[in-house]
């Protein structure tokens, strides 16, 4: 049955239907790039389940920079970070799935590569907090603000997943 636009399944009513449309901000940095790990990394969310709905490379400017890492401008570490930000091109995504935000941080791992579990991205690819290969939005309000500074809301496709439509009709 279809109520409120989404199809019900046996054991859930669509009132606590999960947010399946859940985003996420997740960039591939310039070491990660000059590394060649794009595709591994987008390889992991994508066996994850996950869905890419936007992607796109580029060559970070400083401004957008300062608004992406308002929180650490204070840091000593902060000039080393945009350099290291802008030393080359960045992969840019927005991932979508349930509970996204949350899984893709426990996929990426600690901030600092050597806390990193093997098995994360930084755990298996970091070599240090200033070279940690990977961004993730940290929280869901986080990452629509982020979405929001880096994508133009035509650049994020809303696509259908065929298996779905497969297996629901
Ligand atoms: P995260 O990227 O895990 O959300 P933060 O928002 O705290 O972590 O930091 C943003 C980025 O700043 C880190 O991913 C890392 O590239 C850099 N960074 C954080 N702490 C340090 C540090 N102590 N020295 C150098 N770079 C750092």
């Amino acid at each position: 049955a279809l109520q409120d636009g989404r199809r019900v399944t046996g054991h859930r009513s669509a009132s606590s239907s999960p947010d399946i449309r859940e985003r996420t901000l997740i960039a591939v940095k310039p070491d990660g790039v000059q590394r060649r790990l794009v595709g591994k990394v987008i390889q992991r969310f994508e066996q994850r389940g996950f869905k890419l709905v936007g992607l796109k490379m580029l060559q970070v400017s400083e401004d957008i920079l300062a608004q992406h890492y308002s929180h650490l401008r204070a840091k000593p570490f902060y000039p080393d970070l945009v350099d290291y930000m802008t030393s080359g091109p960045v992969v840019i995504m927005v991932w979508e799935g349930y509970n996204v935000v949350q899984s893709t941080r426990s996929m990426v791992g600690h901030t600092n590569p050597v806390e990193a579990p093997p098995g994360t991205v930084r755990g298996d690819f970091g070599l240090h907090v200033s070279r940690n290969v990977v961004h993730a939005s940290d929280s869901v309000e986080g990452a629509k603000g982020e979405i929001q500074l880096w994508f133009q809301r035509q650049e994020i496709l809303n696509w259908e997943s065929c298996d779905q439509a497969i297996s629901c009709e």
